[in-house]
């Protein structure tokens, strides 16, 4: 007779013999004369899926990432545009010690590039033996738009405009939905990475909504980049994050449909000096000098179309009337100026292209130093909540006011980066 038959007959005999009001299940205690005493004493563990994990465990997309280690994991939406599964690699490295888990998104639109290799630079750079919390990184979360070299989704919808996503709605949402609950919500911070769009180039830089307290916390984490406030589009994964309480930005770095080595450099830069900050990873690099934070800034359109060609270059500082750019018609030859209607530094441009009239060209940064929002607040007398509020909630006022006269109401960035 087997041993398995053996074990089988024995917990037969056992049940029989305690009868179903005095069965106690696993708790019986087998007889001296009971097979199943031969078998070595187990402690009840459950089944092995809910066998407890190791303190530190990355539980993440079904799997489990142990402390020390690195996995490459991936996502599938369960409900493609093609309705075939469609995964995307996910890559989690989680440290030997308990702390943040930042997570890294790239190619939200499938065609910004240099935010794919600023996630693998990162994540492979990764010693999981000396990490402290985790780093979950996606190179290509639009794996869609990546492979036909295109921002959006196959039926034309921005994918950054359905976070945090339906799981009845539009493919889109969807999509969005999947990710956001399968992925993002395991983060306790977010570096959503994204470049210019439409051939325009943006300086390296942080897009951050200061109004939070830990976003900007966040941001102060990147301390050899320019940042920039700006109130996130509905709909982007920056905003939904933030809103379910993970502090999230975005960090431009150049243009689209390139593979730049500056931009990624100064990309993979600022993530360490953050991992650094955030107690997680050795500061790999010297202290560089600190960037100023743009409070404000307002884009100038152009009021012809023609052939564009910049003057100035990314970073660049400008007074006011300084020539940024020229549009000539190439059929009357009749040339325009584009000239600065104030000073600022230029941290988006357009390539030199052939552009309709409108076509957002330059991206000033405006100098507004927090002294200044502040003395303008007290002048205008406001209420004693704006005035006791902290700098956050000053620069949400002042802001506030500045939407309400033109340009700067229509904020395009989020549609153009
Ligand atoms: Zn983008």
């Amino acid at each position: 007779m087997g041993r398995l038959t053996v074990l089988l007959a024995g917990l037969l005999l056992a049940t029989v013999a305690s009868g179903d009001e005095t069965n106690r299940g696993d708790d019986q205690q087998p007889t001296a004369a009971d097979p199943v005493a031969q078998t070595p004493p187990t402690e009840f563990t459950g089944p092995p899926h809910v066998e407890r994990l190791a303190p530190g465990t990355l539980e993440l997309l079904g799997a489990q990432v142990p402390p020390g280690a690195a996995r490459r994991l991936s996502w599938s939406a369960s409900d493609t545009f093609e309705g075939i599964a469609n995964s995307t690699p996910v890559l989690a490295v989680n440290g030997a010690q308990e702390g943040p888990v930042l997570c890294l998104t790239g190619a939200v639109h499938g065609d910004e590039l240099n935010g794919i290799e600023i996630v693998r630079r990162i994540v492979h750079n990764l010693d999981p033996t000396t990490l402290t919390g985790a780093v979950i990184g996606v190179p290509i979360v639009n794996l869609h738009g990546f492979r036909r070299a295109s921002r959006y989704l196959p039926d034309r919808r921005d994918l950054n405009r359905f976070f945090p996503g339906n799981p009845k709605g539009s493919s889109a949402a969807r999509i969005a939905h999947s990710f956001f609950h399968q992925v993002i919500t395991h983060c306790t911070a977010l570096v959503d990475l994204h470049t210019g769009s439409f051939h325009r180039t943006n300086l390296p830089q942080v897009r951050a909504d200061v109004r939070h307290p830990a976003v900007v916390d966040l941001a102060r984490g990147f301390d050899s980049m320019v940042v920039l406030h700006s109130e996130p589009a509905a709909g982007t994964l920056r905003r939904a994050a933030t809103e379910l309480g993970i502090p999230a930005i975005t960090l431009e770095a150049g243009e689209p449909m390139r593979l730049q080595p500056e931009e990624v450099e100064a990309g993979v830069a600022g993530i360490e000096s953050l991992l650094s900050a955030l107690g997680m990873a050795k500061r790999l690099r010297l202290f560089r000098e600190a960037e100023p934070v743009y409070y404000d800034s307002t884009w100038i359109r152009a009021d012809s179309g023609g052939i564009f060609i910049g003057n100035v270059k990314l970073g660049q500082r400008v007074q006011i009337e300084d020539l940024l750019g020229t549009i000539t018609d190439p059929i009357t030859n009749q040339t325009q100026e584009i000239r600065a209607p104030t000073e600022g530094r230029v941290l988006g441009m357009a390539l030199n292209q052939v552009v309709m009239p409108g076509f957002a060209a330059f991206r000033l940064g405006l100098p507004t130093s927090a002294e200044a929002v502040i003395r303008n607040l007290q002048q205008e007398e406001l209420s004693r909540e704006t005035k006791n509020a902290d700098l956050n909630g000053v620069l949400y006022a002042i802001r506030s006011q500045s939407n309400t006269n033109g340009e700067r109401s229509a904020d395009p960035e989020e549609g153009l980066d």
